[in-house]
């Protein structure tokens, strides 16, 4: 604590070392867990707002390092993106998450129907085989193209160049649909987004956030009648109380996610908040 307060380079410089220091480590452990697969994915339910029933999940992926126990994506996930270490645990995320919900939907009595989002980095998006590799593991894990679903952020798709736009167009061919990811974080014009090639608009927590008792709907309620123009489906992220699934339902928002419903679960969870959804 003394030497933080001498100030100036003297004690910037160690900080900046340690970080470093910290950086390849973790880097380092990174290349080992996509070795030894230390990769698991967890399931957020995908509530239908009109009936309450689980009609899809977000699959999550979380690290379990040997002696630093669950790391969190927001972590680890730029470092593999920067590193190329993101190729082969998106490669994993996706070839789990389709053939769990595949499984799902054969055992799970109210499963039948469910579809499954993964989250696309965007090197991924960059990845000539990926239509590829998505093609294959639907085959592999017998999962309909018409219940994968590939979220990609605001500011990924905004971004994107002509290889990247003929990719998406060639995943939506599959019938894949696609959602833009944390609606309302970038600066996508409204004449723009009629022109990405999406299916479902996901809005982003912060939104959720704003509508408190008797808050002002007005921007949500924008965005939600936006969607409905262009013929998006809407998702609202980060739902933790009643009286902000009351709002976004009665606005007409079609799907919430969030505390408020259920947490990401372990896979072995899923079918219990399945069955519960049912009977509520
Ligand atoms: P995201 O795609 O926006 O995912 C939603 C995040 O919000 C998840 O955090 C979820 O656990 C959290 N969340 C859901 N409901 C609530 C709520 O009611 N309150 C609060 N406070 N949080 C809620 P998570 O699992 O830590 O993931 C963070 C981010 O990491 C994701 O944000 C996504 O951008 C990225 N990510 C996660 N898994 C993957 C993956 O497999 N591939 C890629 N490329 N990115 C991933
Ligand atoms: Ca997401
Ligand atoms: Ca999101
Ligand atoms: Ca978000």
């Amino acid at each position: 604590a003394k030497s933080q307060r001498q100030g100036g380079y003297a004690t910037y410089h160690p900080r900046m070392h340690e970080q470093l220091l910290e950086r390849v480590r973790l880097e380092t452990d990174l290349r080992r867990a996509v070795e030894q697969h230390q990769f698991r994915v967890v399931y957020q339910p995908l509530v239908d707002m009109g009936t309450g029933g689980v009609n899809g999940v977000e699959a999550l992926v979380r690290w379990h390092h040997p002696e630093r126990g669950v790391i969190s994506p927001v972590t680890f996930i730029p470092l593999a993106e920067s590193t190329g270490l993101i190729g082969a645990i998106g490669e994993y995320v996706l070839r789990e998450a389709c053939r769990q919900v595949a499984a799902w939907r054969s055992e799970v009595p109210g499963a039948e129907n469910m579809r499954v989002s993964v989250n696309l980095s965007a090197p991924q998006l960059d990845d000539p085989d990926l239509v590829g590799l998505v093609t294959r593991t639907l085959e592999e894990t017998g999962l309909p193209a018409t219940s994968l679903v590939l979220e990609v952020t605001e500011g990924v798709l905004v971004d994107q160049h002509e290889a990247a736009l003929t990719t998406l167009n060639a995943l939506r061919g599959l019938g894949i649909r696609l959602a833009i990811d944390d609606f309302g974080t970038g600066y996508s014009s409204l004449s723009y987004l009629h022109r990405l090639p999406v299916d479902i608009l996901k809005i982003d927590k912060s939104f959720v956030d704003r509508l408190s008792d008797n808050g002002d709907l007005s921007l949500v309620d924008a965005i939600l009648s936006m969607a409905t123009t262009l013929g998006l489906a809407t998702v609202a992220e980060g739902i933790e109380h009643e009286h902000q699934r009351s709002a976004l339902a009665a606005q007409g928002c079609d799907i919430g996610q969030g505390y408020h419903f259920s947490p990401p679960v372990e896979a072995a969870d899923m079918p219990g908040v399945i069955t519960a959804a049912l009977h509520t």
